[in-house]
């Protein structure tokens, strides 16, 4: 008998992939998504596959999902700085709110719950390369706070209900991730970037550019990603790739990819942005056996055919539509 998983988020850019990659290994999949953030044509290819659900559902009000379920991913939540600024109360919701009610089904449905953490809850890190031992440096009234302490109030109670309830529970945090179905006006440097070079924009370096990210491309995080749901392991786990660049080269990759003659253009530094970020995955390494394999010029590629490909419209749309 085919294993039932829930993934919230299942129309996101992550959620998306972790349904067809479910799919793939012969899951029923439920997806469910209240579609904010998320868009119905990433998972419109799934929707006359036998095995696929969709619920269109806000998972920050109680879930009902009649029927077994054996896994939950939980992937929903506004996840770009210019999102949870515009939707910070739906942002704290759903990693609090939404996280405990999906922790009740999990406890219910005598599922195991994987949790969708993030680099995030490092804040701006006075360690680096960042390993899950440390225990971060965030600002809680600041803009980010919103996200950061949602996903850090997530981490909490789910190691509560592992604790108190016995719930078979799993963390990732995720580092900076990319890939096809990221929204391109989601105002995150890569689609930014991109979508400036391909309407001959300039392209936007917030601060002096020399800040850092660590880029992973998705079908990676996605293997990660569920290694870590089938081992044994119940402590946080950072998935990402740890090949560092600042944000200013990053831009020049991306006008050499595009080759636009575009120009670069600066941009003051957002509230509490980090200057460094790379993920330590000795962790992952050893009890996954799991590290990246695409290098940024590859998954970079793959990224542009996929937004040269999207409708003109899309170059221009909003972030959100409210
Ligand atoms: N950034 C930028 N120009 C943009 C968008 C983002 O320089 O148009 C910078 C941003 O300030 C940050 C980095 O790129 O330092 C990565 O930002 P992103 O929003 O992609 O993700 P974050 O890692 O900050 O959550």
């Amino acid at each position: 008998m085919k294993k039932r998983v829930l993934i919230t988020g299942g129309a996101g850019f992550l959620g998306s992939h972790l349904c067809d990659y479910f799919i793939s290994k012969e899951y029923r999949v439920v997806a469910m998504d209240n579609l904010i953030t998320g868009d119905i044509r990433n998972i419109e290819h799934l929707f006359s596959h036998p095995d696929f659900e969709f619920y269109h559902h806000d998972v920050s009000k109680f879930v009902h999902v009649p029927g077994e379920l054996h896994y939950i991913l939980h992937f929903a939540s506004p996840a770009s700085p210019i999102d949870y600024l515009k939707i910070p109360i739906q942002t704290l919701k759903v990693g609090s709110l939404g996280t405990h009610n999906l922790l009740g089904l999990a406890k219910a449905k005598n599922a195991r719950i994987l949790v969708a953490s993030t680099s995030e809850i490092y804040g701006d890190p006075l360690v680096h390369p960042q390993d899950e031992g440390y225990w971060g440096n965030v600002n809680p009234i600041g803009p980010r706070g919103v996200y950061d302490e949602a996903k850090r109030f997530q981490e909490a109670i789910t190691m509560a209900y592992n604790r108190f309830h016995k719930v078979e529970t799993r963390i990732v945090r995720i580092f900076n991730t990319y890939g096809p179905r990221m929204r391109l006006n989601d105002g995150r440097a890569l689609p930014a970037f991109i979508g400036q070079a391909l309407r001959g924009e300039d392209l936007t370096v917030f601060g002096e550019g020399n800040q850092t990210r660590s880029f992973c491309y998705v079908s990676d995080l996605i293997e990660g990603i569920y290694r870590l749901l089938l081992s044994d392991y119940d402590e946080p786990v950072n998935i990402g790739n740890p090949a560092e660049i600042t944000i200013l080269q990053f831009a020049e990759e991306i006008l050499s990819l595009t080759q636009s003659n575009s120009k670069i253009v600066f941009k003051p530094l957002p509230a509490d942005d980090p200057k460094q970020r790379q993920p330590n995955i000795e962790l992952a390494k050893r009890i996954l056996g799991w590290e990246p394999k695409v290098e940024r010029a590859e998954g970079l590629k793959t990224t542009l055919a996929y937004f040269r490909g999207l409708d003109k419209v899309d170059l221009y749309k909003p972030s959100l539509n409210f």
